[in-house]
């Protein structure tokens, strides 16, 4: 079976947001870590996300990476393709989001698209061309003082514009709000005008699911993950999907384990909560520095414990003694240094039996992931909003939760578990 949709995102926690809005919609999704190097069987995926790190790249990285990946897709014959970047638009004025966008257009031979980072459920709303984050502007919000991707400027008709060749337009709430076919009329409305891109106007799911609707002949989409949620029911309608299911996966048996590197306050509380609950090992950046082999200490201590129990092994502290490891060790190096022995942890974890794991941190995860090369994920049920299980696929069978420092209840990491089949 071909896949229905091809994505594109430019960052990894970035895609895994939107494989989560896909499978919630029940659309069977497996995520890709790069663009595969050689065959991945994606098995009976419907949609394919491919996970780049483009956002802040020079332009003409950004622009090779991301037409590597639509080659890998267009391989594939997928029906239509979607390129995923953040809900606050994330870019400045060289990019990267207008050249991608026109590098893709013109590799798909189509003279239009649309552009709609909206996703009201996380408060970012589109109104007349300006991008709202909860009740602000977004060159009010937070955002403006963004290290990499400053946004000083809400309207995105004219961000956009500054990045991009061709000629930018507006489909205004108005026409949004009215449903799928005055949505249409907008496109053709803007196409007859000569613009090659539309923003588009979106402030509740409704009008999400609406664009969703109206997108259908569009070889290219781009936007947020909110837009996503439409394109499940717009496969359906048109007979190439089944109706909703809840999408499970097949789970390996085998030892448990969490393994935390993120200092983020949820993490930290997940931790404490679980510290009662079952064993654990904490490892100590400084003593790592030392010369002290944890690694091998930590899997010790892991073969020594009940196998049926849970096992959880984190460094994370509190933001007064990563204040003091940093000082000592300076900031990058205890970073690298306490990624490299959990990623080596984990690698070791899974060579003696472990096969479910739940993994703390962005920087973290990618560190395991790569340290078990691990490069697609078949996208599970969601444990909290975000986070989904996941099923590797390849060589290593696993049950992998990959989390967000900051996402998820005071009780993630033992209800994690409990979902599990
Ligand atoms: P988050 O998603 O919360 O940002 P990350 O894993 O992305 O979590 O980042 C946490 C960073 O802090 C990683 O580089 C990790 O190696 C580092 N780190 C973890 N524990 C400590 C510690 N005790 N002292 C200093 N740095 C640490």
């Amino acid at each position: 079976m071909s896949i229905l949709l091809g994505a594109i995102a430019d960052d990894f926690t970035g895609a895994t947001d939107l494989a989560n809005t896909l499978v919630n919609e029940g659309m069977r999704t497996v995520q890709l870590i790069g663009v595969p190097e050689s065959d991945v069987d994606t098995g009976d995926a419907e949609a394919v996300i491919i996970a780049l790190k483009s956002r802040t790249e020079p332009v003409a990285d950004a622009v090779k990476a991301s037409l590597a990946a639509l080659d890998w897709l267009k391989s594939k014959g997928v029906k239509q393709v979607f390129s995923k970047y953040c809900s606050t638009f994330d870019s400045t004025d060289e990019g990267n989001i207008g050249p991608v966008t026109e590098a893709l257009m013109d590799a798909l031979k189509t003279d239009f698209t649309i552009a709609c980072p909206a996703f009201p459920a996380n408060g970012r709303t589109l109104f007349n061309g300006y991008l709202f984050v909860g009740d602000q502007l977004l060159s009010e919000s937070g955002m403006k003082d963004h290290p990499l991707t400053p946004m000083i400027d809400s309207n995105l008709v004219r961000v956009l514009q500054r990045q991009v060749a061709k000629p930018v337009g507006l489909v205004s709430f108005t026409e949004v709000e009215a449903g799928p076919d005055a949505i249409s009329d907008g496109f053709r409305r803007l196409r007859s005008e000569g613009k090659a891109h539309a923003i588009v106007d979106a402030v509740s799911e409704q009008n999400l699911r609406h664009i969703g609707q109206a997108s259908r002949d569009l070889p290219l989409i781009t936007g947020g993950s909110g837009v996503a949620l439409g394109l499940p029911d717009m496969f359906r309608d048109q007979g190439l999907m089944g109706s909703t299911a809840d999408i499970e996966i097949a789970a390996p048996t085998g030892r448990q384990a969490i393994i935390a590197g993120s200092c983020s306050e949820a993490t930290r509380g997940q931790i404490a909560f679980a510290k009662g609950r079952v064993p654990s090992y904490m490892i100590d950046p400084l003593a790592l520095a030392d010369g002290k082999d944890l690694v091998a200490n930590a899997l010790t201590w892991a073969a020594s414990q009940d196998p049926d129990v849970p096992i959880l092994i984190y460094s994370s502290a509190d933001p007064e003694v990563v204040r003091q490891v940093q000082e000592k060790l300076g900031r990058e190096k205890a970073g690298a240094m306490v990624e490299n022995a959990l990623g080596l942890i984990a690698v070791g974890l899974v060579a003696n039996g472990f096969r479910r794991l739940v993994v703390a941190g962005g920087e973290t995860s990618g560190a395991v992931v790569s340290a078990l090369r691990i490069s697609a994920l078949r996208i599970g049920p969601q444990i909290d909003p975000g986070v989904p299980w996941t099923e590797t696929l390849g060589a290593t069978k696993l049950a992998l939760a990959l989390k967000s420092g900051n996402f998820g209840a005071e009780d993630f990491f033992i209800k994690s578990f409990d979902l599990l089949p």
